[in-house]
């Protein structure tokens, strides 16, 4: 084919592509509109998944009679004078894209009336020309109604995900809007069937009852603001209690500057946080506000203004993990006396976390809506776990494996070998804080020859090694002598001991996850645990809880698993039907 410029309309709908490329893109350009118009309330309507409709109606300023058709022109803008400007967009909006987009791909009326005017007016664009146009009596605002989306571009519509996972998207949308604009009353009808509502009335944290429901959000603990560390970044928000937790990242809901962002890296600065008090594939419900000064992010790198762009990726990426942490930390009591917690804040930002960052910012943070996803306090009667531990009486134990305890919560079931690990793990750390060494015991000597491979890395880890308590010297061709164990593996073999170490030497180092040492320490930490199957006597267990319950974290072993079970009075009331 020989080269020709495109017509007008071509292009139209392939930029329009770029702007709009699903139907809850519509709803965000909408929805930005309004709220860059001032609005307090702005209702949206979406059938068959946007497909057949969207209508976004709202209270704000309006646009007047003289500015509606070049509304729809490419381009134009009311929001930008100069490319100065692009530096310090305060309006959601910019590029003048949005509606000439949209008009382009479907049926569109737009209805608005500009608040210094008496009458409203109304245009009916098809395929982007104006088919009609009137005045109509109408209050200040405006309301756009799309319809038959992408019936032009049928390339489009054969990649549109099902009706569906696009309700979800928006219905998502539409409560991330209702957070970061708590001022703002928000309802959602989805095939004439209310969805979301919120109440408008600027408390951040009613909008977080209705965008989570009501037992997430009162687990949720408030972040911030922080004393900043860096003065132009701010975090604020709310995070959940590490006993709320869901399988997806999904409710890991992020803003920069009033906008919602997607952003991989921030994500993983929140699940950084959490760091051992969440198990492995489970993460926190987190909904937080960045903001920075408007020249230190670009919003124009995205053409529907999903992601944005940080000067000083890194700084934020501290900032938001440091906030989070602090946090949790703060919620736990921190009775860490003198010398800080060994998992403060401060020790976590390093270069292994930072990259890690990096590599997972490739992969796309918002995977379709899992339906079959629960918070875990969505089931009143499965048991559940509390934040922190109070006294508890000892009452007994199961298989010789779980600790049966009272408290003034109800019951609970300790895991005694995960509860073990949990203070054994606390206490480690607390002393390497202090910078004491490890208590070892000293041996006469035992020799262990091992294969070359096992032998080289031995060698290579003697630091690490001598930092958990294990020391041993080369005694000879790939045969060394243990010199002392951990002293909290006194009851074991050296040899085992000395084996167990080099099966976690042998796993390697991975850039990004826990340092060689953290897991040196689980790891011994883990051997040294009282196993299930030990029976207890009643001091012995009664000596376990209460040193869990000064741990820092007394819900999660530190691999991430779950020390303990918890059911109120009133959850055992339920299940035996006395309610
Ligand atoms: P942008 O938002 O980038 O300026 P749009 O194509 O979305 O571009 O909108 C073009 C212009 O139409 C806006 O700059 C604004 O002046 C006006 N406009 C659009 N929607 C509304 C609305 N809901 N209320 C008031 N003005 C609006
Ligand atoms: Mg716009």
């Amino acid at each position: 084919m020989p080269i020709r410029v495109l017509e007008d309309d071509v292009i139209a709908r392939i930029a329009a592509g770029e702007v709009v490329e699903r139907p809850a893109s519509v709803v965000r350009e909408l929805v930005d509109n309004a709220l860059d118009a001032g609005a307090s309330r702005i209702d949206i309507r979406v059938e068959a998944g946007g497909q057949r409709l969207i209508e976004v109606a709202d209270d704000g300023h309006g646009i007047p009679a003289a500015d509606l058709e070049l509304a729809f022109q490419r381009h134009a803008t009311s929001k930008l004078w100069s490319a100065d400007d692009l530096d310090r967009i305060q309006t959601l909006g910019f590029r003048g894209e949005a509606l000439a987009s949209i008009a382009a791909v479907s049926r569109l009326r737009i209805r608005s009336r500009f608040r210094d005017e008496q009458t409203g007016n109304t245009l009916l664009l098809e395929e982007g020309q104006i088919v009609e146009r009137a005045s109509i009596g109408s209050p200040p605002g405006t309301s756009v109604t799309v319809e038959n989306l992408f019936h032009n571009v049928p390339a489009r519509q054969k990649f549109l995900r099902s009706p569906l996972a696009e309700r979800r998207q928006i219905t998502l949308l539409v409560s991330r809007y209702a957070l970061v604009r708590p001022q703002v009353r928000f309802t959602l009808m989805l095939d004439n069937r209310e969805s979301f509502r919120s109440s408008g009335n600027g408390v951040l944290a009613d909008s977080l009852v209705a965008v989570l429901g009501r037992d997430v959000a009162r687990d949720m603990i408030r972040v911030g603001p922080h004393p900043a560390i860096d003065e132009a970044i701010r975090v604020f928000g709310f995070v959940s209690a590490p006993a709320t937790h869901r399988s997806d990242r999904s409710r890991i809901l992020l803003f920069v500057n009033g906008r919602p962002v997607q952003d991989a890296s921030l994500g993983y600065a929140v699940i950084q946080a959490y760091h051992t008090l969440l198990m492995k594939g489970r993460f926190p419900v987190a909904v937080l506000m960045i903001s920075l000064p408007p020249e230190q992010v670009d919003v124009n790198v995205h053409p529907a203004k999903a992601e944005v762009r940080f000067q000083r990726p890194r700084e934020v990426f501290s900032a938001v993990l440091r906030a989070v942490r602090a946090t949790l930390m703060e919620d736990r009591g921190s009775a860490s006396g003198p010398g800080g917690s060994a998992l403060s804040p401060r020790v976590l930002v390093n270069d292994a976390t930072w990259q890690e960052s990096q590599s997972v910012a490739r992969k796309p943070l918002f995977a379709d809506e899992q339906e079959t996803d629960r918070a875990v306090p969505g089931s009143p009667a499965a048991p559940q776990r509390p934040r922190s531990l109070p006294m508890l009486r000892v009452i007994g134990q199961i298989g010789a494996s779980f600790i049966v305890a009272e408290g003034p919560a109800g019951m609970y079931l300790i895991d005694q070998h995960a509860a073990h690990e949990r203070i054994l793990y606390e206490n480690f750390l607390e002393r390497q804080e202090r910078e004491e060494s490890m208590s070892q015991l000293t041996l006469a000597g035992e020799t262990l020859e091992l294969p070359a491979s096992e032998a080289s890395l031995i060698v290579s880890s003697q630091g690490q090694l001598r930092a958990i308590g294990l020391e041993v010297e080369p005694f000879g061709p790939n045969t060394f002598l243990i010199r002392s164990i951990p002293a909290m593996l006194a009851d074991h073999e050296p040899r085992e001991v000395l084996r167990g170490v080099l099966e976690e030497l042998e796993r390697g180092q991975k850039p990004g996850k826990s340092t060689l040492e953290q897991r040196l320490i689980r790891r011994v930490c883990k051997q040294a645990a009282v196993k299930a199957g030990t029976v207890l006597g009643r001091e012995e267990m009664q000596g376990l809880v209460r040193q869990l319950e000064r741990t820092q974290s007394p819900l999660t072993c530190p691999h991430g698993r779950p020390t303990l079970l918890h059911m109120s009075a009133g959850q055992l009331a339920r299940e035996f039907g006395r309610h």
